[in-house]
């Protein structure tokens, strides 16, 4: 995950709520990709260092749990540049200009200023991340495959150059998260400030709960709505879903208001947020605990990391 800003209800729809289950069935490692936030935030260093902290925070008290999981700040393992660098050597350029994000996030970042050497340079070290830690699979949605299958094609390039394959192709662990919108019904984010963060207070929930958009057709009480052109009840089906037919059955028969609609909306997603945001400041007030939890998983990551880059030098016979 890029530390780029706070985590929303988006990141914990789309991604987090997916890890905490995963950390069931396999061993994973969970990367705050810093490197890569800094691709896009190179003006505001401050802003990632920071996000960094709060987001790693965030998966703690949201269920990461660093007993199961290898826990671990990108920049803090060396190996990764150093693969990068390697993997890079052996990337054509055609395949880093054909890469299907490139010229729309330089676009869609415009400000940013993102048309760099690094930034074109992105899916190595995205292959050097996976490759690393010799990954069986990647929890991807259906957006993400064409990087994973760029990952891919570098990891067989280097494998057919190299003859002893050490380095392992990922699968795709196809994922399909329900997608939840923004306030406004466009994508949650950050840049849009439609967001709810994942440490929410209560104040500002509230005045975004209520003032999110409903059915436009119902303007008074009395006008019956249609849920499913309304913002309102997306959240329901995927922040309450046993309240889904009696919301649908208020609003086609215009038997409750929207007011009293989002007010219980805004309850349950208070439910779910109050007590990890309690968690969230009880971590805090022990920061030594986590920069230990950080240093046991970094500590972890590099001896992967390490064995794996040594693999490789000596496929290469870099080293003997
Ligand atoms: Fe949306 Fe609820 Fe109002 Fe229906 S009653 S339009 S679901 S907010």
């Amino acid at each position: 995950m890029r530390p780029t800003g706070k985590l929303h209800l988006g990141h914990w729809v789309g991604a987090l709520s997916n890890w905490v289950n995963l950390q069931k069935k396999h061993h994973c490692f969970f990367m705050v990709a810093d490197w890569h936030a800094l691709m896009s935030e190179y003006r505001n260093p401050e802003l990632v260092k920071n996000a960094t902290f709060d987001n790693l925070v965030d998966w703690l008290s949201f269920g990461i749990d660093p007993e199961k999981s290898t826990i671990f700040r990108q920049s803090e393992v060396a190996e990764h540049l150093e693969l990068f660098m390697i993997l890079s050597v052996i990337t054509p350029l055609g395949w880093l200009w054909r890469c299907p994000t490139f010229k729309e996030q330089i676009k869609q970042l415009k400000e940013k200023n993102i048309n760099t050497y690094a930034f074109l340079g992105y899916p190595a070290l995205q292959a050097s991340d996976i490759a690393l830690y010799k990954a069986d699979c990647v929890p991807v949605g259906n957006d993400q495959l064409p990087h994973l299958e760029l990952a891919r094609e570098i990891v067989r390039r280097f494998n057919s150059f190299y003859k002893n394959k050490v380095l392992k192709e990922p699968k795709a662990l196809l994922t399909k998260v329900p997608r939840l919108g923004g306030l406004d019904g466009r994508k949650m984010s950050k840049s849009y400030n439609n967001y709810i963060a994942l440490d929410e207070e209560d104040q500002s929930l509230k005045k975004k709960v209520l003032g999110m958009f409903t059915d436009p057709a119902r303007k008074r009480k009395s006008d019956p709505g249609n849920p499913k052109k309304c913002n309102v009840f997306s959240y329901y089906q995927i922040i309450n879903p046993e309240r889904e037919d009696d919301i649908k059955q208020w609003c086609h028969h215009a038997q409750k208001g929207c007011v009293e609609c989002k007010k219980i909306l805004l309850e349950s997603i208070r439910a779910f947020i109050a007590p990890k945001r309690e968690k969230k400041r009880e971590i805090l007030k022990d920061k030594k605990k986590i920069y230990d939890i950080l240093k046991r998983g970094e500590d972890k990551a590099r001896q992967v990391a390490s064995l794996t880059l040594k693999e490789v030098k000596e496929a290469m016979q870099l080293i003997a």
